[in-house]
C-alpha cells in the first residue's frame, strides 16, 4: 500500500488544497499545519454565536454552526474554490468528516434526526455534476451516524448568480425557491439544513420557509464557512 502511495504521489504530486504545500504521505487534502490553523468558528461551543445572531429571531433555529469563518482571498476561500470549480467533491466530504469529529465531542447536534443539504436546481446539478453541500453533508452524516435525506427538499426555481446583488435584492431573489416533496417522513423531526457558505442567510431562510409548514419540525443549520458581515467586505 505504501509503495502504491509513493508511486501515485510521483505521478500526481499531492498538494494541500488550502496552502498549496506538498502533502506528506499520511496527510490527505489538507496539511496538518492548515488543519490546525484554518479559522474555525467553534460555534458548537457557543449557542449564542454570531451565526445564530445573523438569523436574529427571523427563524427559530435550534442551533447554527459553521466549521470555518470565511475570509476573502484566504485559505478557506481556496478550499471552497477547489470544491466548487475543480470538482473536488471528496474534499467537501473530507471537511464534513473533520467537522464531524469535532462535533462528536459535544452535544450540539445530538438531537438531530435527519440531515438535508440545500439542493441545487436540476439544471445546475446537471452542469456541475454534483452538489457540494450534499458531499459536505455526507461527511457529517457518516461521522455522526445520522440519516441523510437528499429527496425531500427540491429547488424549484433557478436563481441567477447572487454575488453582485445587494442584500435586499438577494432576499427577494430567494423567496419561494424550495418545495418540500415528501413531508410525511419529516413530521416531528429535527432537521439539519446543510449549506456550503452562509452569507446573509437568505438561502437558509428560503429553505426554512418551505420546511416550517411541516408539523412539529425543528431546524438547525450548518455550513462549511460563514462569511460574517465584518469578514465579508
Ligand atoms: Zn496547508
Amino acid at each position: 500500500m505504501t509503495l502504491i502511495n509513493d508511486f501515485m504521489s510521483l505521478i500526481y504530486p499531492r498538494h494541500c488544497e488550502a496552502c498549496g504545500n506538498s502533502l506528506f504521505k499520511h496527510e490527505a487534502y489538507i496539511c496538518n499545519y492548515c488543519k490546525l490553523n484554518l479559522p474555525k468558528s467553534n460555534y458548537h461551543k457557543n449557542s449564542h454565536n454570531e451565526l445564530i445572531q445573523t438569523f436574529g429571531g427571523r427563524i427559530p433555529l435550534e442551533n447554527a454552526l459553521s466549521y470555518y469563518l470565511f475570509e476573502k482571498s484566504g485559505k478557506v476561500q481556496k478550499l471552497l474554490h477547489a470544491i466548487k470549480y475543480q470538482n473536488q467533491k471528496e474534499l467537501a466530504q473530507f471537511i464534513g468528516e473533520l467537522y464531524g469529529q469535532d462535533l462528536l465531542n459535544g452535544k450540539a447536534l445530538e438531537e438531530v434526526d435527519v440531515i438535508i443539504p440545500i439542493p441545487l436546481h436540476y439544471k445546475k446539478l446537471r452542469a456541475r455534476g454534483f452538489n457540494q453541500s450534499e458531499w459536505f453533508a455526507k461527511g457529517i452524516a457518516k461521522t455522526l451516524n445520522k440519516k441523510l435525506d437528499v429527496n425531500s427538499l427540491e429547488r424549484i426555481t433557478e436563481t441567477s448568480t447572487q454575488t453582485k446583488k445587494k442584500k435586499y435584492q438577494r432576499w427577494e431573489n430567494v423567496e419561494g425557491i424550495f418545495k418540500v416533496k415528501e413531508s410525511q417522513a419529516l413530521i416531528n423531526q429535527h432537521v439539519l439544513i446543510v449549506d456550503d457558505v452562509i452569507t446573509t442567510g437568505a438561502t437558509i431562510e428560503a429553505a426554512w420557509e418551505a420546511l416550517k409548514e411541516i408539523e412539529g419540525v425543528k431546524i438547525s443549520v450548518i455550513s462549511i464557512a460563514f462569511a460574517a458581515r465584518k469578514l465579508a467586505v
